[in-house]
């Protein structure tokens, strides 16, 4: 059995990968910390996956 993984998905395009994965480009962001970013739009609207 393949161990589950919780993905995440950007709420702007649609695009979907596993949370964490190097799929997601991630940026720095000056008193947020780091945020998850999409690889295909460059939108930060995530959901983290739970
Ligand atoms: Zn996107």
């Amino acid at each position: 059995m393949a161990s589950v993984q919780a993905d995440s998905r950007c709420l702007n395009c649609g695009f979907t990968a596993a949370s964490g994965s190097d799929e997601w480009a991630h940026v720095a962001v000056p008193k947020l910390g780091t945020l998850t970013q999409c690889p295909e739009c460059n939108s930060t609207n995530v959901t983290s996956g739970r």
